[in-house]
């Protein structure tokens, strides 16, 4: 039978090259996209590209009502997920707030409504950032993220307190995959029945990335890909090597 996955903001950038190969591949794929018209479009673009099988998920990661209902509508089909890729990103906005609700409470709210419509075994793939690397925050939040007795709500609490404006040596981008990173060995902790990883895309042409970035899309999805696959959990991965917290 073919698995499921399910990507958010698949309907442009990395998210939509990886719904593109993974469509190739033989795997169903549930295109999330905030916007449903542009979910829909992306999905039947993708079918006529691959021949696959997409469809259009309307999903806003940063929304606690869009996601409850798009997991209704999932657990109403009878679906279950093999892998889901919390891809769906900002960057460069001026509000801190926006950047840590998308890119930082955006997959903790998917993945933790997700859960029980997982497959045992399913993969997390959450696409990090190097910038996210500790080595850009301010040293009393980079012994923070890497004490081993720090907790998931201990974590938001943290990440709550940036928002309200403490400072953590970086700006809310980094601050957002910085946490994320730590947040994805956390949950590999909490949920040993699923592989949990963050993967990092290296800096890629798309809207995000823009003109001058090195590395072309097809790129920048293989490198996230490895965590639809991976056997381990809890790790930080470009191009299928560990890289750095
Ligand atoms: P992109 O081209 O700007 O695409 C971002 C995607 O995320 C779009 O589909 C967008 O949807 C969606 N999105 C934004 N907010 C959302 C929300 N609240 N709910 C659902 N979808 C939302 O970016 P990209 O370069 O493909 O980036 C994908 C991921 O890679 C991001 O997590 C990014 O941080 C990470 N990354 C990118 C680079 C790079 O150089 N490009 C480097 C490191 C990490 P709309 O079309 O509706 O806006």
């Amino acid at each position: 039978m073919a698995k499921t996955v399910l990507i958010t903001g698949a309907n442009r950038g990395i998210g939509q090259q990886l719904a593109k190969e993974l469509a190739g591949d033989g795997w169903d794929v549930l295109v999330g996209a905030r916007d449903r018209a542009k979910g829909d479009a992306a999905a039947a673009r993708l079918r006529k590209d691959t021949g696959g099988r997409l469809k259009g998920v309307e999903l806003d990661v940063a929304s606690d009502a869009s996601v409850a209902t798009a997991v209704q509508k999932l657990r109403d089909g009878a679906i279950r997920i093999d892998a889901l890729v919390n891809n769906a990103g900002i960057y460069g906005r001026t509000d801190p707030a926006a950047t840590l609700e998308t890119n930082f409470f955006g997959p903790l709210r998917v993945t933790l409504a997700l859960v029980p419509l997982m497959t045992d075994g399913a993969t997390v793939t959450n696409v990090t950032s190097g910038l996210g690397e500790l080595s850009n925050l301010d040293a009393a939040h980079r012994r923070l993220l890497q004490d081993p007795a720090l907790t998931r709500d201990a974590l938001v609490e943290h990440v709550r307190g940036f928002v309200r404006g403490e400072a953590w040596g970086t700006n809310a981008y980094g601050v957002s995959k910085a946490a994320l990173n730590a947040l994805t060995r956390l949950l590999a902790a909490e949920l040993p029945n699923l592989r949990i990883n963050a993967t990092c895309p290296g800096w890629v042409r798309t809207d995000m990335g823009g003109r001058g970035a090195p590395r072309s899309v097809e790129e920048g999805a293989a490198s996230v890909r490895f965590g639809v696959t991976a056997t381990e959990s809890g790790g930080i991965f470009r191009d299928g090597k560990r890289i750095p917290p």
